[in-house]
């Protein structure tokens, strides 16, 4: 063993589809080719967005692709308390402020600070913020480099119990991974810009800071990132020796052809004595993956949110 701890943190709000797949492949062979631990969490903690049998069509799909995780899946709807905690720890410090205003008032820029001083007369408090618009956070990605955020211009006091009673995804993913002993995180590009938010948290809550690496992301025909929001097609069991392939193509790996033809089992071994793909890993793109033989399961008929 070697004191690597990574992890898969999927959200239940639909089943897996390929961009999904390539980032639990791409964190898997981090983990794994340094004879480190891989952990899988759900992150069942947006109970609007979720699907019903999601969680478990999930975990079944790792099953197919050989995905092999180590210990107890963890579902982050059964840790309030820790995020209780964690929300007290911060208000003893003073590091966060009760805030009333709505998502209509701030708009998409960063927050203007309204409430950080005291909520103005007759509102209510519906949310509680960090501090954090004050602050520069800095850190090295494994394969982005060096990055540097202004919280101010980046987000802002930013929201960590939202007006619904939910704990937000910043707070919850930093209080699990550190209670895990994650100290790697390998995940999505797109969730680049959420490391800053994430750091500040552990730099308030005393907790160590995991070292990140960002995937490249799978982008659609639409230029965008494919996600369960936008249509992309669910990726099912059978098809794991198909799917998994490409998820090593568009890596970077450069699977020899022949390697389609193998089990899971067999091209995650060939993957684990070729990864890191020389240069690091690909950058994101667009990829389309073959469709899916036989009549497809589960495709979404709708977008399952439309924010
Ligand atoms: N659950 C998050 C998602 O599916 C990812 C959490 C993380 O990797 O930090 O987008």
């Amino acid at each position: 063993m070697s004191g690597v701890v990574g992890r898969f943190a999927p959200s239940p709000s639909g089943p897996l589809h390929f961009g999904s797949v390539a980032a639990a492949v791409g964190s898997y062979l981090q983990a794994r080719s340094r004879g480190g631990r891989w952990l899988l969490r759900i992150d069942d903690l947006d109970p609007p967005r979720e699907q019903p049998g999601a969680a478990d069509s999930i975990i079944k799909t790792l099953e197919a692709l050989a995905l092999e995780w180590d210990g107890e899946i963890v579902y982050q709807s059964r840790r309030g308390d820790a995020y209780q905690a964690a929300l007290g720890q911060l208000a003893a410090l003073d590091a966060s402020f009760p805030c009333g205003c709505t998502r209509a008032m701030v708009g998409r820029g960063p927050y203007p600070g309204t409430c950080r001083d005291g909520l103005p007369a007759g509102r209510q408090a519906r949310s509680i913020r960090v501090r954090a618009a004050d602050h520069v956070i800095e850190f090295d990605d494994l394969w982005r480099g060096f990055q540097r955020y202004v919280m101010n211009a980046h987000c802002g006091d930013f929201v960590i119990r939202r007006a619904d009673g939910l704990i937000a995804y910043h707070l919850a993913v930093v209080v699990d991974d550190a209670h895990a002993g994650v100290n790697e995180i390998v995940r999505g590009a797109d969730l680049l810009d959420s490391t800053p938010q994430q750091i500040h948290l552990q730099n308030l809550l005393g907790l160590p800071r995991p070292r990140y690496a960002h995937l490249p992301v799978v982008l659609g025909d639409n230029g965008r990132k494919l996600s369960k929001q936008t249509f992309a097609r669910p990726v099912s069991a059978r098809e794991a020796d198909t799917v998994l392939f490409h998820a090593l193509d568009f890596l970077g790996l450069a699977p020899p052809p022949a390697l389609a033809k193998q089990a899971p089992r067999e091209q995650l071994a060939w993957a684990l004595e070729h990864w890191p793909p020389v240069g690091g890993p690909a950058e994101s793109r667009r990829y389309s993956l073959p469709e899916a033989p036989g009549k497809p399961e589960n495709y979404p008929k709708e977008p399952l949110n439309k924010s």
